[in-house]
């Protein structure tokens, strides 16, 4: 036994619950079997853009979506999966009768999506489900003993202890889609956990790197979905320019790899090439780098532990004659702060700060507040909703509900909404 990332053969559990870099089973499987929760999303559509570039190692057996109804269907022309499942009833109906012609199973809503991640047949759950709605499924698979793909970081934000605790207890791996911790899981291969001293998440800085309070008290939502580096899906593309995403990954990142909150730390690197760093006990620090591009750590999840060869774009140096790194300004980007507050206090409080989150970002992409008026309204939800150490899954069901309550009530009383 001992807390190593020594590859795939090791086949060793270690005592530290921290399955995903600890239990490393190979899977055994020629062509593996994917649930692709969330399909018709910026993760999903790229996911199945590695899927079809390699028909060898991949098939599509289940799809998910919401409401988009639309691109779900030519998916499942395109793919033929065994099933479908969309998750609200009036896009269920369309589906079910646009694929009439075809052998794919359609079902409608949560329960079902429960369901179809536990069937045999499937190998890996890809987890791409967007907010605390992608946390039933993501505890689904790993109750019936899948490997996720894990793009939902919410469902680590918010029930860290209990997603690894059931990720531990049935030996599974929880293979991270975000790339951050794509990077992190990467520089430990071969490593002893023991020997880490801290992690360093890089952060884009988004596209108001740099600006103040003055500036930034009148941007709207149509600058702050312009992302200098990435391409991403609305919410997350929002969390970025007030650094909430940063927030959540640090949370994220705690509960993935074992880690406590002082080892945790957060660079600005406005290039966004160096994709997280690990500092080891003696100093040494290694870093995993490469074009920003969802497709690399999608791929990786999915094929892990083997390296699929691809015709990605690379990296060339000439086009990059610097690479720098800032502090964070967490005065201007107070959601930072914030997300660093809620991971300290722990508990519930992950949660409730995600739910205030979901719901301010909903607004203003909605132009209902403000971009400063968002870490007011989460700082008020946060000192709202009781504080509870231990929450068992039914508690963050319900300190979920009441900060979105809070949250949708002050954003009702901002000016804007007035409009
Ligand atoms: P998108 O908004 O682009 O897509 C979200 C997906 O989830 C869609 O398929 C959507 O279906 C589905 N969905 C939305 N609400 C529900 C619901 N209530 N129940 C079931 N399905 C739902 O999001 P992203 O792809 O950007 O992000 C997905 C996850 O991946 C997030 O947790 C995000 O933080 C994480 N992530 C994303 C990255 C990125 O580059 N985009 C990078 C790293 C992490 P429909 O389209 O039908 O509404
Ligand atoms: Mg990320």
């Amino acid at each position: 036994m001992r807390d190593c990332l020594s590859g795939p053969e090791t086949g060793s559990p270690c005592q530290k619950p921290n399955p995903c870099v600890t239990y490393l089973r190979p899977v055994q499987q020629q062509v593996r079997k994917i649930a692709i929760l969330g399909a018709t999303g910026s993760i999903g559509t790229q996911a199945l853009e590695v899927v079809s570039a390699h028909p060898d190692l991949f098939e599509v057996e289940v799809l998910s979506a919401h409401k988009n109804a639309t691109l779900l269907i030519s998916q499942a022309r395109q793919f033929r999966p065994n099933a479908v499942v969309m998750t609200d009833e009036k896009a269920y109906l369309e589906v079910k009768e646009a694929l009439a012609d075809l052998p794919i199973k359609v079902f409608s809503g949560e329960a079902a999506l429960q369901e179809v991640v536990a069937w045999e047949s499937v190998d890996i759950v890809l987890a791409a489900i967007l907010g605390f709605a992608g946390l039933s499924s993501t505890l689904a698979a790993l109750k019936a003993g899948k490997t996720v793909a894990l793009a939902n970081k919410e469902s680590l934000v918010v029930a860290g202890e209990i997603v690894m605790r059931s990720a531990y207890e049935n030996k599974l791996h929880i293979i991270p889609v975000d790339s951050e911790h794509s990077a992190i899981f990467q520089c430990l291969m071969g490593e002893d956990l023991r020997s880490i001293e801290k992690v360093i998440l890089t952060a884009s800085g988004g596209p108001f790197i740099g600006r103040k309070p003055n500036f930034l008290v009148n941007v709207k939502a149509t600058h702050a979905l312009q992302h200098p580096t990435w391409n991403m899906g609305a919410k997350i593309t929002i969390d970025s320019a007030t650094l909430m995403n940063k927030g959540l990954e640090m949370i994220e990142a705690k509960w993935l790899f074992g880690l406590r909150d002082d080892q945790l730390e957060v660079v600005v690197h406005p290039q966004s090439i160096i994709h997280s760093l690990v500092q080891f006990a003696d100093g040494s620090m290694k870093a995993q780098m490469g074009l920003p591009d969802m497709k690399l750590p999608i791929q990786y999840a999915l094929g892990w532990p083997k390296r699929i060869p691809n015709d990605f774009k690379r990296f060339r140096f000439k086009d990059y004659s610097k690479l720098s790194f800032e502090e964070p300004d967490i005065k201007t980007f107070r959601n930072l702060q914030l997300a660093k507050d809620a991971m300290l206090k722990g508990g519930n409080m992950p949660c409730i700060l995600n739910a205030a989150n979901e719901i301010v970002v909903h607004a203003f992409l909605q132009n209902k507040v403000g971009f400063l008026e968002m870490s007011d309204i989460i700082e008020q939800v946060m000192g709202a909703v009781s504080h509870q150490a231990q929450p068992a899954l039914e508690d963050l069901f319900q300190a979920d509900t009441e900060a979105r309550e809070r949250a949708a009530s002050l954003v009702k009383r901002s000016q804007l909404s007035a409009y």
